[in-house]
Parts: structure tokens; C-alpha cells; sequence
């Protein structure tokens, strides 16, 4: 008999979250008893995210995924850091059963996804337009995936700079640099955008930035998942840019959690086009 692998999501208002599916779906294909529960934490006062985790582990659990708003907090319940958790200063997967190891997917996930959209395209200027939460991860992927130079724009100039300050050691040189707020010079200058703001999505309609501004060939790299298509993306098409959409970000998140979690190595293609159904 296959044991059972029990994961689950921890966060608040994660009911339309299409991670569970995703989960579910590959751990049955790699031949797993894999199930993958939601804990709801909304509208709850003074959560005790460590009183959370020792109830799963009481429960069994092999695992939990962490999202907002517990990204980082979650760090004071751990036991062990990955290297891009320390950097980046906030993880979203926990390894449980034993001593807690607390890992960053949506970067090592992130990273993959535009690795395979770029292919040999070169790793020259791009700039990043949002520095909130899931900007570190972008933006610290970025800068292992040794692009020449990093620029991150924000409309809160003092999030960019934050960003900036935090990963001057990583860069080690000027590699990484803040927009300084000018915006409109920039986007004729990189070689590709990757947009990490909630623009886009139903509730934050718009873009964040004009794409036909872009140089000719530049690219377009977008997070936001839901709609896949957002303006930015339909737009930048338009105008002629190669664009890569936030689903393989959703899904190498997940297969990257996956594969910490189970030994298994997940089939990506597979995921992605689960994905593309739900
Ligand atoms: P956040 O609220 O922490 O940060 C958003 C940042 O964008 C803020 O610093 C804000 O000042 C900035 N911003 C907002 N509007 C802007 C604009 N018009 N121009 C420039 N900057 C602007 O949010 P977050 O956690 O970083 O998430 C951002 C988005 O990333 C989410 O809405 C979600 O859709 C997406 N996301 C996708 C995945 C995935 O797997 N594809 C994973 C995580 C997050």
C-alpha cells in the first residue's frame, strides 16, 4: 500500500486558490496517495502560526505551502532555512515531520519559467516594475540568472530602494539599481519587463506601464495569473513582443513543491496543461 502524503495551504481567503487541484491531480499521476488540504486562516485574531504547523504534524502532515499573509512570519516557526529563503526573507513552502525546513518555490518556480521562455535570448538589461512580496523573489531570481544589469521600478520609490539595499551584497557590483521613479526613458532601453504588481488583476484593472514603449523586440514577462491574459499581456502582443504569461510561475511553484516534498520529479508539461483546464 502507498502511504499517505498529506500537504496542505495555510493562508487567509485561499478558497479560489487553484494550487490544491494542481497538487492533487500531479500526485495521483506519479502513482502517490497525496492529498492537499486548505487551512483557512481569514478573519481569525492573533493566529498562532506555530500552534498551526504543530497541529498538522500532530495530523501527520508531510508539508505545508504558506501564502499571504504568512510568508514571513512563518519564518519565526522554523527550524531550517534554503539559501533563497535567507536572501529573499520570506518562503511559502515548510517541510514538516521532523525539523521544519522552510523553502522559496515561487523563486526557484519563477526562475524556471523564464529560463525556458528566453532560451538563448541574452541575459542583457531588464527591468522589473513592482518590489512588493513577490517581487524579492523575482527580483533575486533575476540576479542568478546573471542578467547584466537589474533595474526595479516601484510606484513606491522607497519599496524599490528597499528592494535594492537588501540585495547589494548578492549583486556585489551595480548590477542591481532602482528606477529612481522616471519610468518613461527606461522602457526604450531594457531588453525585456517583468511586471510583479497586482495591475491586471479584475480588482486592479489597467496596466502598470505603456508596453507599445518598449524597444522593438523587447519582452515581456507578466506574474499575474488570473486572468492569464491580462491587458499588459494582450497589449504587448499586439505591439509585437514576445510575452510569457504568470501560469508557468503558478505551476513551477508547485512542481517545485512537489518534488521537495515527495523525492518524486513531477512532469511539468503535464502540470501546465492541468493548469490550462482549471
Ligand atoms: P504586494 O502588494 O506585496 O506588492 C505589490 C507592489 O507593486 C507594491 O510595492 C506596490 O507599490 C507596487 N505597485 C502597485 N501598483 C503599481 C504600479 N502601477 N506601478 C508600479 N508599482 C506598483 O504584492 P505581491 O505579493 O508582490 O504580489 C504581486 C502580484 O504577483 C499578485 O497580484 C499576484 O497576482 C502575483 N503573484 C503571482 C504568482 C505566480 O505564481 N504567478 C506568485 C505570487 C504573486
Amino acid at each position: 500500500r502507498t502511504p499517505v502524503i498529506r500537504t496542505a495551504l495555510i493562508g487567509d481567503g485561499i478558497g479560489p486558490s487553484l494550487t490544491p487541484p494542481l497538487h492533487e491531480r500531479e500526485g495521483g499521476e506519479l502513482g502517490l496517495d497525496y492529498t492537499y488540504e486548505r487551512v483557512d486562516l481569514s478573519g481569525q485574531d492573533g493566529v498562532d502560526l506555530g500552534a498551526v504547523l504543530e497541529d498538522l504534524e500532530a495530523r501527520g502532515f508531510a508539508a505545508a505551502n504558506v501564502t499571504h499573509p504568512y510568508k514571513q512570519r512563518v519564518l519565526a516557526h522554523v527550524d531550517e532555512t534554503s539559501e533563497e529563503v535567507r536572501r529573499i526573507g520570506s518562503a511559502n513552502l515548510i517541510l514538516l515531520g521532523g525539523r521544519r525546513v522552510a523553502h522559496n518555490t515561487d523563486c526557484t518556480g519563477f526562475r524556471a519559467g523564464l529560463e525556458s521562455f528566453l532560451g538563448t535570448r541574452p541575459r542583457g538589461r531588464v527591468l522589473q516594475v513592482g518590489a512588493g512580496g513577490a517581487g524579492l523573489a523575482t527580483a533575486y531570481s533575476l540576479l542568478g540568472m546573471g542578467f547584466a544589469e537589474v533595474v526595479i521600478h516601484d510606484l513606491d520609490p522607497a519599496a524599490a530602494d528597499a528592494l535594492v539595499d537588501r540585495y547589494a551584497s548578492v549583486s556585489g557590483d551595480s548590477r542591481l539599481r532602482s528606477s529612481g521613479g522616471g519610468l518613461d526613458r527606461l522602457l526604450g532601453e531594457v531588453d525585456g519587463v517583468v511586471h510583479v504588481t497586482p495591475v491586471g488583476m479584475a480588482e486592479h484593472p489597467g496596466t502598470a506601464f505603456a508596453p507599445e514603449d518598449l524597444a522593438a523586440g523587447a519582452w515581456v514577462s507578466e506574474v499575474v495569473y488570473r486572468p492569464l491574459e491580462t491587458e499588459l499581456l494582450r497589449r504587448a502582443a499586439a505591439a509585437g513582443h514576445p510575452v510569457l504569461d504568470g501560469g508557468l510561475m503558478a505551476v513551477g511553484q508547485a512542481a517545485d513543491s512537489i518534488a521537495l516534498i515527495t523525492g518524486r520529479e513531477p512532469d511539468r508539461e503535464r502540470m501546465l496543461a492541468h493548469f490550462l483546464e482549471l
